[in-house]
């Protein structure tokens, strides 16, 4: 076995049976390099977004499956690469990090255990896939081994059933310190110091490990990526915006660090881009919502929780989000800045409208969407569409009306950036 200082575990499969006692003290200290290894993994954080993938997956040779109250998972990759596994709570979940692995095709991969709930990969932070699995209860790791066989190495991690006590001390293990994504905090600072160019945070939803809905192939990550990418050339085409965006690639970012790059940015608006998959009610067209505590239809609130819920199984809470506002004088702000919101809003849904693009029957909600709680910056977040509708499927994957659309969000902001101008004017 060898132990790499990137606390990579290494197996020779095949092993003679030397002796018991050698197997038994091998696979024992190879569970403990792999405790170990959550401490001793360092990931250099690169400014760099490195996106190339290191390994590939093969589908036909991987698996998941219960043996008795056991679980096994066997992941069969074309190279050795970094790795580490850990457990988190509510939902107990099996985390396996990897540097980096291409978990695209994972869904052809058949569940047969009754223990796994869900499986949801994808890249987590630049360098590291992240491999969720939701399990029905409190697990630990009791074999976790990186073996190679021919040209191919073998990932099994077996987990056991452990009681709740056991299980929630592991889970509650602290990350290492710059295992966390980089997150930008910055103090408040004046808008005027930015050569008088407005700053728009265009936000597209989910990414990397989180895809979003999905339908038809089409993902609302890849989806909104693209939208959003779209929408920011239009405005800068005005001239009079610096356009800032939360992910420029297929990647994780976390909810809160999507706020904290609003506020580095010193942002005038933030947009953020969904399109959700909604079955209940008649979700269909767009719909522009706003923050409030209380969700203005029971489908909001349902889309507010889940995508809250998306960041939790990927492995981040948001506990600590509100301290990331603490300091300011959240209330305050929240009064001047929810009526440049609400006109915001306006100005959109009334240039959708005169753009002839569908809307929900309710246009304008609100809920407690977490990432529009920045209390000074006028945020709204964007359902385009949904995709659990067929036509709104269509029409988001029509380039000719994502355009239309795009165009009217533009229009809605130059709109309202003039009415607010004009109206900071009166005070
Ligand atoms: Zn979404």
């Amino acid at each position: 076995m060898q132990v790499t200082n990137h606390g990579v575990v290494i197996h020779a499969f095949g092993w003679s049976f030397k002796a018991r006692l050698a197997k038994f003290v091998r696979a024992f200290i190879c569970a403990l390099s792999v405790l170990f290894a959550c401490f001793l993994v360092a990931p250099q954080i690169s400014a760099a977004q490195d996106l190339s993938v290191l390994a590939k997956l093969d589908v036909a040779e991987t698996s998941f499956g219960d043996t008795g109250p056991d679980v096994e998972v066997v992941l069969a990759l074309s190279q050795p690469v970094p790795w580490r596994t850990r457990v988190l709570a509510d939902p107990p979940r099996l985390i396996l990090d990897f540097r980096e692995v291409d978990f695209g095709p994972i869904a052809n991969v058949p569940v047969r255990s009754a223990h796994i709930k869900a499986v949801r990969a994808g890249i987590f932070r630049p360098g590291w896939s992240r491999l969720v699995l939701e399990l029905d209860g409190p697990y630990m790791v009791t074999r976790a081994e990186m073996g190679t066989e021919g040209a191919q190495v073998h990932v099994i991690v077996r987990l056991g059933p452990v009681d709740a006590a056991v299980f929630a001390k592991a889970a509650a293990v602290p990350e290492p310190l710059d295992w966390a994504l980089p997150t930008p905090t910055t103090p408040l600072r004046p808008t005027q110091d930015k050569n008088d160019r407005m700053v728009v945070v265009l936000d597209p939803g989910h990414g990397g490990i989180d895809p979003g809905a999905e339908r038809n192939g089409q993902s609302e990550a890849k989806l909104m990526l693209a939208f959003a990418q779209q929408l920011k050339e239009l405005l800068l085409r005005e001239g009079v915006f610096k356009v800032v965006m939360t992910r420029e690639d297929d990647i994780f970012v976390p909810l809160e660090t999507r706020i904290s790059i609003a506020r580095a940015e010193s942002a005038d608006l933030l947009i953020s881009l969904h399109a959700d998959a909604l079955e209940e009610g008649e979700a269909v067209g767009a719909v522009i919502y706003t923050l409030s505590g209380e969700a203005s239809e029971a489908a909001a609130s349902t889309l507010a929780e889940r995508h809250d819920r998306n960041d939790l199984l990927a492995g981040v809470n948001l506990a600590g989000q509100d301290d990331l506002v603490a300091t300011v004088l959240m209330d305050m702000a929240r009064t001047e800045t929810a009526p440049r919101t609400a006109r915001l809003a306006a100005s959109l849904e009334e240039a959708m409208k005169s753009a002839d693009l569908k809307m929900h029957r309710v246009p304008l909600q609100s809920a407690g969407f977490s990432v529009l709680k920045s209390p000074d910056i006028p945020s709204v977040l964007i359902e385009l569409g949904f995709l659990s509708s067929p036509r709104d499927l269509a029409r988001l994957t029509d380039g000719t009306w994502r355009a239309r659309m795009a165009e009217a969000i533009r229009d809605g902001v130059m709109i309202w950036v003039q009415e607010d101008a004009a109206l900071q004017g009166l005070r």
